[in-house]
């Protein structure tokens, strides 16, 4: 049978330009490279769930997200559908601006980004609500923190209410309710927001297993804890027993880890949407994820199921 997937979250045109080095205050820099990215958290999982998703399969990727009423706004909303997203729920936001990230990169390879939320401002709990049916559908709801904290506990409870699973990537890390967090099937924070949501650093094994606990204690069954080129700690708590183990991802030349969260969490769903092993799901997420890395960029650097699957063969 064809199943849903529904993914809210932000959409931010990323203005990327190289400087020698960062700004400093009062100070005006002549950069190189210019160039706009598609961006955002909710946008890069949702791109890479259809880019990664068989749809002859029958299985569905709907997006909920605001835009700006401006050109490029409209012009990433169209390339989503073009990507094979249902795009009925991004909303157009009346005198707002879309979303935008300004990136310096500096030579010694960091990142400086301000972040203006602009129409991601506007995805509250009254635009969940209008958009229910895409939630009630859904077999699996994917959220990041980048838009409202009151929309995302509303699309939470209303999905836990339904029968649908609730999975939330913890990103950027911010400290989270115990009610948002008992509402949650999956988890699955990198080592930063690990930290942050559980006061545990993870730098081995047995600190992966500590925090996994806190998750566990607070109700979510199960936790992910991405671990960068090292590959994703895995527990799950069932009828009261813990069991989790480190799954390795796969050794690439990377070049831009931009988006290789993003592209792990869509890859992620858009398999279990297909009903494979957890196990499965995390070596086809890892293999998506890799390649991603080898490419520059957020949504330009995120593979096709073909590619996903030709790495895998
Ligand atoms: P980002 O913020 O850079 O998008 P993240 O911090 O949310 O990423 P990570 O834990 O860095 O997430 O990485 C997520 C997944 O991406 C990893 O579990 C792995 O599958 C893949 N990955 C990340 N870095 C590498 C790498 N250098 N080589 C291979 N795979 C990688």
């Amino acid at each position: 049978m064809s199943k849903v997937l529904t993914i809210l979250g932000s959409i931010n045109a990323d203005h990327v330009i190289s400087v020698p080095h960062f700004a400093r205050p009062g100070e005006t820099l002549t950069g190189s490279q210019y160039h706009i990215a598609y961006g955002g958290k909710g946008a890069n999982q949702a791109v890479a769930a259809a880019r990664l998703t068989d749809f002859s399969l029958g299985n569905k990727v709907n997006f909920i997200g605001c835009i700006g009423s401006d050109e490029i706004g409209r012009a990433m909303k169209k390339a989503f559908e073009q990507d094979g997203l249902d795009v009925s729920a991004v909303n157009e936001i009346a005198g707002e601006t879309t979303g935008v990230a300004m990136i310096q990169v500096a030579e010694s390879g960091e990142n400086s980004i301000v972040i203006s939320a602009g129409a991601n401002g506007a995805l509250t709990a009254e635009v969940v609500a209008q958009h229910e049916d895409k939630i009630r559908q859904a077999d699996y709801l994917l959220m990041q923190l980048e838009t409202p904290l009151d929309a995302i506990l509303a699309a939470a409870k209303l999905a836990q209410s339904q029968g649908t699973k609730v999975v939330l990537n913890p990103a950027p890390a911010r400290p989270l309710s115990d009610e948002l967090l008992g509402l949650l099937d999956i988890i699955t924070p990198n080592e930063t927001e690990t930290e942050i949501l559980t006061g545990i650093q993870v730098k081995d094994e047995q600190s992966a297993v500590l925090a996994a606990q806190v998750f566990h204690q607070k109700g979510i069954e199960t936790v992910l804890i991405t671990l960068g080129s090292k590959g994703v700690y895995i527990s799950q708590q069932q009828s009261g027993k813990i069991e989790g183990q480190i799954i390795s991802g796969f050794r690439v030349n990377a070049v831009d880890t931009t988006a290789a969260g993003d592209t792990f969490n869509g890859a992620f769903l858009t398999a279990l949407l297909e009903e494979r092993s957890l196990f499965d799901a995390i070596r086809f997420a890892h293999a998506a994820a890799a390649i991603s890395v080898t490419c520059k960029g957020a949504q330009p650097s995120i593979p096709s199921r073909l590619e996903t699957d030709n790495f895998l063969a």
